[in-house]
């Protein structure tokens, strides 16, 4: 026996069982709904170049200064677990020449994301997203079905969300207010904390986002930055708006959100829950990246979506998914008796009608308990004189009623009774 025991790492959790249930249900109706909304799903590599991120995501956060799992190859690349996904996108626009496709390119993607930060509720260091994103054309109607589509996410999940929105400008009007929220910072600077007065040096943008209270007091006399838009970016953040009340999709207006990553330009938004106001994901324009990444000048947007977040709102809204429907429960006895289970099991199988079944035990009772545990609605029981008479016994298991068909006909049987 070896005398250690392993644990899963800190911020790491195992999936399964009800859990797993929660999570299927999730990425199912996230794959549906993107599809509809005629985005279609990218896979990229866990990890990528260190630079890649650096480049994107911004020197001055909190996710390249603290959280970054980083590491050095033995041929010596600097390679990093993927912290987000709107990076590797873009990369991958950028490497298969997806301009030449007709645009905008649409993607949706579902899996593991990586942050070394402070274990917390809510918070781990591995977590999962789905996220989308429109490249290739500049248009608030992009920005606007980006959100509708994730609200029809959330809307098929019963999960009532709020999204937050703001616009952040672009080149034009952002260094204007930057310097004129610098100054205003400046003048505060006592009341802020002590990170805050870092950032105030490396971007004023990323104090607004701070959670801290003394900031936030502070925050609350700031410029705002859509009282600073230029004429274009006014234009476009009015668009998106209409078009989002002519869907008649709720939002709120919040002058104060800038998402905490650098790359972000124009609409910006996060997603809450209505009631505890749980933060579930965010996204935006950011029209910069595929030229800051090495591409051609191309507008994008995007979102994503945490799903560990989002089960633990449907499980604070009491919103249960839905167990598999499996209804049927096949019991055997006797040596000929579990051949022929086997082969029936996968008649079902090729039915498309989903069997429960204890081939690895022998007695019927601790096989009629595992039928009775798990609801099954049937069981079948084939014994030793079923199968010399070609036979099996369908048992209902509400009322205890049983009675006895051919054995050819059991699927056909079982499938009119569903
Ligand atoms: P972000 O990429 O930081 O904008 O995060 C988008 C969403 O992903 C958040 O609103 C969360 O739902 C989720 N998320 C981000 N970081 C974590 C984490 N460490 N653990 C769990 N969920 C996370």
């Amino acid at each position: 026996m070896a005398d250690q025991s392993f644990q899963k790492p800190t911020g790491t959790q195992d999936i399964h069982g009800r859990y797993q249930d929660y999570f299927w249900k999730i990425e199912k109706v996230s794959r549906a709904v993107s599809k509809q909304y005629n985005f279609e799903e990218i896979q990229t590599p866990l990890f990528e170049n260190e630079e890649l991120f650096i480049r994107s995501v911004g020197e001055a956060t909190d996710i390249i200064q603290k959280e970054m799992y980083s590491f050095e190859t033995k041929g010596g690349d600097k390679l990093v677990l993927r912290p987000e996904g709107t990076a590797s996108v873009v990369r991958s626009y950028i490497e298969n020449d997806f301009y030449k496709k007709p645009q905008p390119v649409k993607f949706y993607y579902i899996g593991p994301f990586f942050r070394y930060e402070r274990p917390q509720r809510g918070r781990y260091r591995q977590f999962h997203q789905f996220g989308l994103e429109i490249l290739g054309v500049k248009s608030a109607a992009l920005d606007a079905q980006l959100i509708q589509a994730l609200r029809s996410i959330f809307k098929e999940l019963k999960l009532e969300v709020i999204f937050s929105i703001n616009s952040l400008g672009d080149e034009n009007c952002r260094p204007e207010y930057k310097k004129k929220l610098k100054k205003f910072l400046n003048k505060n600077k006592e009341d802020l904390c002590e990170d805050c007065q870092r950032r105030l040096k490396e971007n004023p943008l990323r104090v607004l986002d701070c959670k801290e209270e003394e900031c936030r007091k502070t925050i609350e006399n700031a410029p705002q930055i859509v009282d600073h838009l230029c004429k274009a970016c006014n234009k476009d953040f009015k668009e998106v708006l209409e078009l989002l009340d002519e869907l008649g999709l709720s939002y709120e207006l919040d002058p104060f959100l800038v998402r905490g990553l650098d790359y972000y330009t124009n609409t910006v938004f996060e997603i809450f829950t209505e009631k505890e106001k749980l933060a579930l994901g965010g996204g935006g324009r950011y029209d910069g990246l595929v030229e800051m990444l090495g591409g051609r000048e191309t507008p994008a947007c995007g979102g994503a979506v945490g799903i560990e977040r989002v089960i633990e709102a449907m499980k604070k809204a009491k919103i249960k998914p839905e167990k598999e429907d499996k209804r049927v429960f096949l019991a055997q006895l006797g040596d000929s008796a579990k051949k022929r289970a086997f082969r029936l099991f996968e008649e079902f199988r090729e039915a498309e009608i989903p069997v429960y079944e204890t081939m690895g035990r022998d007695s019927l009772k601790s096989q009629m308990a595992r039928a009775d545990k798990v609801g099954a609605e049937f069981t079948l029981i084939l014994g030793r004189q079923e199968c010399i008479k070609n036979e099996i016994i369908i048992r209902e298991m509400k009322t205890g009623k049983q009675e006895t068909v051919s054995l050819d006909k059991v699927v056909e049987e079982i499938k009119e009774r569903l």
